[in-house]
């Protein structure tokens, strides 16, 4: 059914009601960014309309005009309920967050008002006892702190949200949809108050406009003075077709004098992706800056060490080591062993004499495995997530 209606402040939104036939995305490999097997997009399409969300590039089949449509799975509560009940499900609910968020679209845009299906959905995630990352970049998640409190009492709620900076200015252009930086800092503080564990995702970056030292310091800075947990950084993804032209429309209009350096750094890769030594170079920056103010760079392990299973801990860890060692662009034989774990069936603290048969687990891996089975976490690790 089509609808029109609400004003997102930018276009008016068009509404498109659908039955859905699934509800929640399933990983079989915990994602270590989120620390999340499962996520859940109660809408398609985002009317925030940043204009570098690759929501709008072709390979998301997002349908209609990305930014102004939008669907709403109406059925949504009904099929989460089953797919969340424990007796329908032939192999039990692998321990971790349920991502609330992220993907192509945000569970906090202007249409969660009328519909509502983020709040009832939370309160399914509350009955069934399940442990919450929400991540947004609208205040509305404000309304929901009763039941993210109940949540975080029972089991655990993260709060993140994202910025490409702090910078109210650029993110009027960039992020003409949502509430300024200033704002989502506001609310990231008030759940900050209420005891809930709370991050940045300064992701992306824009390149030569919110990637500059300066800027990313400014995040750092506010981040660390609102006491927030961690801050999770990455650089921009800009696909040919529908995404890159979007851009590079505004681009033309706002920074016609940057458009000779895009070019440089993004030269049609299938994915979208800069060059590597773009990559390389801010994340330099990211990780100078992160070691000053010594902000966790990846969601910390103690806020999660009593949800995953062992090897899904260890997987986790490993991969965070091996994110630090790449970037400071040194080798680093984590990323194998956490592929390797990730293929076993059995729990790694039967395999204690027998680690290093594992591929890529040598013997110092095999420390840092055995240290993480006994405390839950890794002094080696605790160190790097700082800087080092
Ligand atoms: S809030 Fe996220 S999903 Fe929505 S337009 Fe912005 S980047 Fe895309």
């Amino acid at each position: 059914m089509l609808k029109k209606g609400i004003s997102n402040g930018v276009k008016e939104m068009t509404i498109k009601e659908i039955e859905a036939k699934s509800i929640l995305r399933k990983r079989k490999r915990v994602d270590s960014w989120f620390i999340s097997h499962c996520g859940m997009n109660l809408y398609r399409g985002c009317t925030h309309n940043c204009v570098y969300c690759d929501g709008r590039s072709e390979g998301y089949y997002v349908e209609g005009e990305f930014g102004k449509d939008i669907t709403v799975k109406v059925n949504a509560i009904e099929v989460l309920s089953r797919e969340l009940d424990p007796k329908r499900k032939r192999t039990p609910f692998k321990r971790s967050l349920i991502m609330v968020g992220g993907g192509v679209g945000d569970s906090y845009g202007p249409i969660e008002k009328k519909y509502q299906l983020t709040r009832k959905a939370l309160h399914l995630v509350y009955e069934h006892k399940l442990p919450v990352h929400m991540l947004t970049k609208s205040t509305l998640i404000e309304r929901d702190i009763d039941i993210l409190k109940k949540i975080d009492e029972q089991s655990r709620t993260i709060v993140s949200f994202s910025f490409s900076s702090v910078d109210d200015k650029i993110s009027a252009i960039f992020e003409p949809g949502v509430p300024s930086p200033h704002e989502r800092l506001k609310t990231l503080a008030f759940f900050k108050n209420e005891g809930i564990a709370c991050g940045m995702f300064l992701v992306p970056v824009i390149p030569f406009i919110t990637d500059t030292p300066e800027l990313i310091e400014e995040s750092i800075r506010k981040a660390v003075e609102i006491g927030l947990d961690f801050v999770i950084f990455g650089g921009m993804t800009l696909k040919e077709g529908r995404q890159k032209d979007y851009f590079f429309n505004v681009l033309k209009k706002h920074y016609p004098h940057l458009i000779t350096g895009y070019e440089n750094i993004y030269k049609g890769s299938k994915w979208g992706d800069a060059t590597t030594e773009y990559y390389s170079s801010i994340n330099q920056i990211f990780n100078r800056i992160a070691k000053e103010y010594r902000i966790p760079k990846r969601i910390p392990a103690s806020l999660y060490n009593d949800i995953l299973s062992e090897n899904d801990l260890v997987i986790v860890i490993l991969e965070h080591l091996d994110y630090f060692l790449k970037t400071e662009g040194k080798p680093s034989p984590y990323g194998y062993a956490a592929y390797s774990i990730s293929q076993l069936k059995e729990p790694l603290s039967g395999m204690k004499g027998s680690l290093q048969k594992l591929k890529g687990v040598g013997s110092v891996t095999e420390r840092i495995i055995l240290e993480i089975l006994k405390t839950g976490g890794s002094s080696y690790y605790g160190k790097l997530l700082k800087g080092g």
